[in-house]
């Protein structure tokens, strides 16, 4: 079978006095989401997919977050490696696809922008990688405006 899918989820708390990046973007917000990295959902989901698909170890064990390399770190550097990883196992990406989920702040502007990153990054056109965004309608964590959550799905296959 030369396609496999992957999966991913992810979830951080609002934190004060941090930048908010999603998706390698930085948003203006007067929150940012609090994480050992640059707390990108968006990427983190993103990642868990690949690596999931692939049957790689999962970001948490790859990067763990106790580790000081990667205090700060950028999570589009982490993602071009997990892809590197990836091809070097054989796999190249069919396509990928992120709902960010959060109350606030409104993401619609941002999403080409967001696209563009994480294409870039993963050395695609940014018409294989999806992004989306929507509110839970005041419903849960995301709806109470306590954080953000980002799942991904994607599709890799063997080249
Ligand atoms: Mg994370």
């Amino acid at each position: 079978m030369g396609i496999r899918v992957g999966t991913g989820f992810d979830a951080h708390r609002f934190a004060e006095g941090r930048k908010l990046i999603l998706g390698g973007v930085e948003i203006p917000f007067e929150l940012g989401l609090e994480a050992h990295s640059d707390g990108d959902v968006a990427v983190h989901a993103l990642m868990d997919a690949l690596l999931g698909a692939a049957g790689l170890p999962d970001i948490g064990r790859l990067f763990p977050d106790n580790d000081p390399a990667y205090e700060g770190a950028c999570s589009l550097e982490l993602l071009k490696r997990v892809m590197s990883l990836l091809r070097e196992k054989g796999f190249g990406l069919g396509n990928a696809d992120i709902v960010l989920i959060c109350q606030k702040p409104r993401l619609a502007g941002y999403i080409d922008s967001m696209r563009e990153a994480v294409s870039g990054a993963l050395g695609c056109d940014p018409g294989l990688v999806g992004i989306k965004a929507t509110t839970t309608e005041h419903m849960g964590f995301t709806g109470r405006g306590e954080g953000i959550a980002a799942q991904a799905a994607v599709l890799i296959e063997i080249i």
